[in-house]
């Protein structure tokens, strides 16, 4: 198996690590995704033995359609349990974190987490931090949840992958890799599903506890939301969905609702580039997309103080609801000469070559 996620020299300081340890605490990122819990509760699963802790914490809690993963139930979160939480991090002697790599995205748990060592981090995000004393970063990884099957199975502790693990494993690859769509998925991706269906994965069961969970009034934000708030620019190849606090108040909003909402714009037939915007406690958060090589993770670094992945990124703007999209639409990325893109850039995430993504005015 592809060892790109498990460089020998961090597989051994883990091993190291791991001896002696009694008491681990494993924290991942603020409003968790199915890569975030399925990574945690997976290695959670993993390397919970006779005399060993393993406790996950969470900054806030998991939408609903992730709360039926095995050990969920085990969980803390800062939110909703306080100090056990913040103590669970502080007590701990070996603290893993995953699935993100900049310390503000565990929220309140920031400076709790900050006073541990020894920390590890395993993720798959661009541009990591330096706050941890072991690191695994593989960007070409679809998921982290692939990458602790493969730092497992480097440690020579495949065999501990059980059922509920490589239910929560495969639960945060189905999640990271769009139900194995998008191009991050490798055949190498393909195999690490294989092997984890093999420990009985129920897949039918997985896909349908994550996808076919809609509350009705989730549904009916959709559904409002493709008819009201969808602003399509044809000539420029983007679309854009725009939603403010009053409307989430209208359905009921609860965390996790415009999931996958931004998706929409882009699967317009001409659509390169989508964005989605998102007012709530007077925080605008912007989630953007993008086909090809157009990379949206750099429009979002420079205008909206965010990043991600070349086709999946996201950022945030507290200058209000009008004036972020306004913003959007202004800097949209055009095709011009010279490249916006790779002429005068530090980094040249876009290599020119073939067609220009970027859409033409
Ligand atoms: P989403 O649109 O699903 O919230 O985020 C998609 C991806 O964009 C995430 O996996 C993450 O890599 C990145 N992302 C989202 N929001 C932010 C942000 O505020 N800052 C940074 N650096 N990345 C973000
Ligand atoms: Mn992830």
């Amino acid at each position: 198996m592809s060892n790109a996620s498990a460089p020998h020299a961090s597989v051994e300081a883990l091993r190291s690590l791991l001896k002696d340890r009694r008491r681990i605490a494993i924290v991942t990122h603020y409003n968790p995704d199915g890569d975030a819990m399925g990574s945690s509760l997976g290695l959670a699963h993993a390397l919970k033995v006779e005399g060993v802790a393993v406790q996950v914490v969470l900054p806030n809690g998991p939408p609903g359609n992730l709360q039926w993963m095995p050990g969920y139930p085990e969980t803390l979160n800062l939110d909703r349990d306080g100090d056990k939480a913040l103590n669970a991090i502080r007590d701990c002697d070996l603290l893993f974190c995953l699935d993100f790599n900049r310390t503000d995205q565990v929220g309140k748990l920031e400076q709790a987490m900050l006073a541990v060592k020894p920390k590890v981090l395993i993720d798959h995000h661009q541009d990591p931090q330096a706050f941890t004393e072991v690191v695994f970063s593989n960007t070409q990884a679809p998921a982290t949840s692939e990458m602790i099957h493969d730092i497992l199975v480097a440690l020579g502790q495949g065999d501990r992958i059980g059922t509920e693990a490589a239910t929560c494993l495969y639960a945060g690859i189905v999640t990271d890799t769009g139900s194995f769509r998008f191009r991050s998925t490798s055949p190498h991706t393909m195999r690490v599903a294989a092997a984890l269906m093999e420990r009985n994965v129920l897949v039918d069961v997985v896909h349908t506890a994550i996808m076919d969970d809609n509350s009705l009034d989730r549904l009916r934000l959709l559904g409002f939301t493709l008819n009201e708030r969808l602003e399509v620019m044809p000539e420029l190849g983007a679309a854009y969905i725009a939603l403010g606090q009053a409307d989430l108040d209208r359905f009921h909003f609860n965390p996790g609702d415009t999931e996958g909402f931004v998706n929409y714009g882009l699967s317009i037939r001409g659509i390169r580039i989508a964005a989605l915007f998102i007012e709530r406690d007077g925080q605008v958060k912007i989630s953007l997309r993008s086909k090809s090589t157009l990379p949206v993770n750099r429009f979002a670094q420079e205008h909206f103080d965010g990043g991600g992945h070349i086709n999946a990124a996201g950022g945030r703007s507290s200058e209000g609801l009008k004036a972020a999209v306004a913003k959007f639409r202004k800097e949209l990325p055009l095709c011009s000469s010279p490249c916006p893109w790779v002429v005068g850039t530090t980094v040249a995430f876009l290599q020119c070559s073939g067609p220009c993504p970027m859409p033409k005015r």
